[in-house]
């Protein structure tokens, strides 16, 4: 049997085809491109149950990834993340069947992980020694590291104003990081000129095929673990939008295999800030692709993109779910994060809040129903963000007791 039944690329936007296991970027047309397999075929060698005595990770799904020789895999273990019910959560909003997918429980804190170990994988496939990006830090942070992994170096161009410890991540890892005064799309700039003037690969969100291919896994998880039963809802926290668009993407994929029911598909959600939410007003518009957004700013910097490049990639995939967009205020994500925390004692990042604080604004719409399965991705770990927690602490004196009424802060 073979390792992956990737066929080709194929454009979504002008559909011309590509031949798989050789450099592409994106399409002729400008538009990313995206990976197709025997589905046909595999459906007919391959057993959703195969699937049960398989490691615990990503790799589980190893025909349904491009990646041909098993020796370029390259891995720290990331995948299967937990599913877990946040009962007393989904109490206080009125779900009663409120599922997280924790992907803070993974290498590198964040599901960017998994982006990363396919595509720095396809990179060693492809014999490509030093690859540069532009990243609000946590993909730079994940794609420094593999690629430290993968024996290939990496370029990593981030705002100043990313979170401090994926700097910290990227250094230790021996990338060559530049901090620019300014946006992501600033740092895309950047990395284009280099991309062009040195002749690195190009691992730009979506500018590479094959990111998408390690975020989709998130979509067949989701599936293994309910069963193959899919819920009603799935909420995300969208920058770029790979994520969903991958989710999207492997929901379908499993539909053509018959792994999962026909018809109908999880209403997909993408959450957003209020500070930066390009795909909501494109969205609210009825349009299919979202415009620049100025002066973008939110403390979830996870998703702070003005502009995606798989925009009407993310738009379709919500038109076609009867899904929807929702931007979210920083106060509320804040507020939301505590109460995720002092209720479930789960320490979720600022994006995964904004995912829940959407899910129970949609519930006060009842857009979404008292009984609808839902799952809300906590796209990283809290620790990952130690600032975004702001609080006074009393002082003790050594041999001073503790007097419970002084010392309890009244928010
Ligand atoms: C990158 C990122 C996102 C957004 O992911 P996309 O797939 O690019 O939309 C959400 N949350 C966190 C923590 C991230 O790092
Ligand atoms: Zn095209």
């Amino acid at each position: 049997m073979k390792f992956s039944y990737v066929s080709h690329l194929q454009c979504p936007k002008c559909n011309k085809e590509y031949s798989a296991g050789v450099e592409h970027q994106l399409c002729e047309c400008g538009s990313p491109l995206l990976v197709n397999y025997d589905l046909e075929e595999l459906r007919n060698v391959l057993k959703r149950e195969d699937l049960l005595k398989r490691k615990p990770d990503l790799w589980r799904y190893r025909e349904l990834l491009p990646v041909q020789r098993e020796e370029n895999v390259v891995t720290l273990g990331e995948g299967m993340t937990p599913l877990i019910p946040m009962e007393r959560l989904g109490a206080d909003m009125g779900i009663s069947n409120l599922h997280m997918k924790d992907e803070g429980i993974i290498p590198t804190g964040t599901f960017k992980a998994r982006g990363a170990a396919v595509g720095v994988s396809m990179a060693k496939e492809l014999n490509i020694h030093e690859l540069a990006m532009p990243t609000n830090g946590n993909a730079g942070a994940s794609w420094a590291l593999y690629a430290a992994r993968g024996g290939i170096k990496s370029t990593i161009v981030m705002p100043v104003d990313a979170p401090k410890i994926t700097r910290n991540e990227c250094a230790i890892a021996g990338a060559n990081l530049y901090l620019v005064d300014g946006l992501i799309s600033d740092a895309g700039k950047i990395v284009a000129q280099t991309v062009r003037d040195q002749g690195l690969f190009d691992a730009s969100t979506l500018k590479e095929p094959y990111r998408i291919e390690g975020k989709k896994t998130m979509g067949y998880e989701i599936a293994e673990q309910m069963n193959w039963k899919v819920p009603d809802v799935i909420l995300y926290p969208t920058g770029g939008g790979v994520g969903l668009i991958g989710i999207y993407k492997a929901l379908k994929e499993l539909q053509t295999l018959e792994w999962i029911p026909q018809g109908k598909l999880p209403r997909l959600v993408a959450v957003q800030s209020d500070g930066c939410a390009p795909i909501v007003k494109a969205w609210k518009e009825g349009k299919k692709e979202s415009e620049f957004w100025e002066g973008s700013e939110t403390i979830a910097f996870g998703i702070n993109v003005p502009k995606a490049l798989g925009d009407f990639l993310v738009l379709e995939s919500l038109y076609e779910t009867n899904g929807c967009a929702v931007a979210i205020d920083d106060e509320s994500i804040l507020e939301e994060q505590k109460q995720i925390a002092e209720l479930e004692g789960a320490f979720v990042c600022p994006e995964g809040a904004s995912a829940f604080v959407a899910a129970r604004q949609l519930r006060e719409e009842n857009w979404i129903k008292e009984d609808d399965v839902v799952v809300v991705l906590n796209t990283g770990a809290g620790i990952k963000y130690p600032d975004t927690v702001d609080f006074e602490l009393p002082t003790l004196q050594p041999g001073e007791l503790i007097n419970k009424a002084e010392v309890f802060i009244e928010e």
